[in-house]
């Protein structure tokens, strides 16, 4: 997937798929995408079966150094960053 306005793209791995060729191919994909200009998250089956929420949080905060400017929300109650409140796009610029 790739943001194209803010120059940012997530690979989703998964082993069964990222061997040999595969591997190669990903490769010059990411290569090409760095040419490009994109930078670059990877992330394998198990952490985004398991840990979408941090997964979400990522994205966004390389989305929000990129430019984006909308606050991170938890995705509902029992979300597992326990944030309290939505992080604003200030608090990732003061990082
Ligand atoms: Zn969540």
């Amino acid at each position: 997937m790739r943001y194209v306005d803010y120059g940012v793209a997530i690979e989703l791995d998964g082993v069964r798929w990222h061997s040999g060729e595969t591997r190669y191919l990903d490769d010059a994909r990411d290569n090409r995408s760095a040419l490009d200009g994109f930078r670059t998250l990877r992330y394998g089956w198990l952490k985004v079966a398991y840990h979408p929420c941090e997964v979400a949080h990522e994205v966004w905060s390389l989305l929000v150094k990129q430019g984006y400017r909308r606050d991170f929300h938890a995705c509902g109650t029992g979300c597992a960053l326990q944030l309290g409140a939505p992080v604003t796009v200030s608090a990732v610029e003061r990082r």
